[in-house]
């Protein structure tokens, strides 16, 4: 049973009963909609704060509930890894992510990176490189446009088995880019220790640059740090021109927000590749 382990650690109460209770259906309802393809990706530019050119797009999982609507994936993914199943998911990510990749190359857009977000959970799997190596060989994509999430929290467990996985990754030629920056337990000192090409500024960080000079001096010391160390930064939840010309003053490099796009199911996407790149 895929959730054995949990029933021992928790004495009875109603409400964990009605937990768990949830969390079994969920499971049964996550198992469908990766069959039923209620699962959809959808895309957000990461834009070039130089040039105003679209250089890449990170995938975000959406999912649209035949009764219940639409569902974050901030209340889901968090469910899946409960519930065992987020390997599956990560997986049909992946797979997913890279076909829109290599459907997008085929059909004559220029290439542009394609980022996924990778739980924690699935970044501890000893196998996670390889799966991920399977994936790009099957879909025939060139692992260079390939760019995958981690948060610094998840790094920050196991970290020396994390590095070795995110080593055999970089080996195969993915990029890494370290998600919601600042946020977690690292510290900058640990950043050199991360074979990582990428830095994305959490947007906590970036919507109160304007109004509260920590954050921007926060947003100043990343930018600058990350660059001796040859990193490119990139700030994410930008959603006016004002905090857009912040950044601009400091060198960041990318910016993904509102101010540019939502994310976009992908034949908007491919609109706004013809459009803008
Ligand atoms: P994240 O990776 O930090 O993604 C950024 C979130 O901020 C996204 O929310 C995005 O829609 C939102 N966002 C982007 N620009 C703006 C802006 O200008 N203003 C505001 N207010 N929000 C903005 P979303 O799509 O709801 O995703 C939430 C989180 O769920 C993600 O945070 C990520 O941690 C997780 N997630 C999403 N898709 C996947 C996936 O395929 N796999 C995994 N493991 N996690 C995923
Ligand atoms: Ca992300
Ligand atoms: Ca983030
Ligand atoms: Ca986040």
């Amino acid at each position: 049973c895929k959730v054995s382990g949990r029933n021992s650690k928790l004495f009875y109460s109603p409400k964990m009963n009605s937990m768990y209770n949830e969390l079994l259906l969920l499971e049964g309802e996550i198992r469908k909609a990766l069959s039923n393809e209620d699962f959809k990706l959808y895309y957000q530019p990461k834009v070039s704060v130089e040039t105003g050119e679209i250089i890449g797009v990170e995938a975000l999982i959406r999912w649209f509930h035949k009764e219940k609507g639409f569902i974050s994936p901030s209340k889901f993914i968090p469910l899946a890894e409960e519930a065992g199943l987020i390997t599956q998911l990560g997986e049909w990510v992946v797979r997913q992510a890279c076909m829109q990749h290599k459907k997008w190359v085929d059909t004559g857009y220029p290439p542009v990176s394609i980022a996924v977000n990778v739980s924690a959970i699935e970044l501890q799997r000893n196998d996670f490189s390889e799966k991920v190596k399977a994936i790009i060989d099957e879909v025939e994509i060139d692992p260079s446009f390939l760019e995958l999430e981690i948060t610094e929290n998840s790094v920050m467990q196991n970290t020396e088995d994390c590095i070795k996985t995110m080593n055999e990754l970089r080996s195969i030629g993915i990029s890494l880019s370290i998600d919601d920056f600042g946020t977690g337990y690292s510290s900058f000192g640990y950043l050199r220790k991360f074979p990582i090409n990428n830095l994305k500024i959490d947007q906590s960080f970036v919507k109160n640059s304007l109004i509260e000079s920590n954050s921007a001096e926060i947003i100043k010391a990343m930018i600058q740090l990350a660059h001796t160390f040859g990193l490119k930064v990139i700030a994410e939840g930008v959603e006016n021109e004002f905090v857009l010309n912040f950044l601009k003053s400091q060198q960041c490099d990318y910016y993904q927000g509102y101010y540019h796009s939502k994310p976009i199911p992908p034949e908007d996407m491919e609109q706004m590749m013809v459009l803008k790149v």
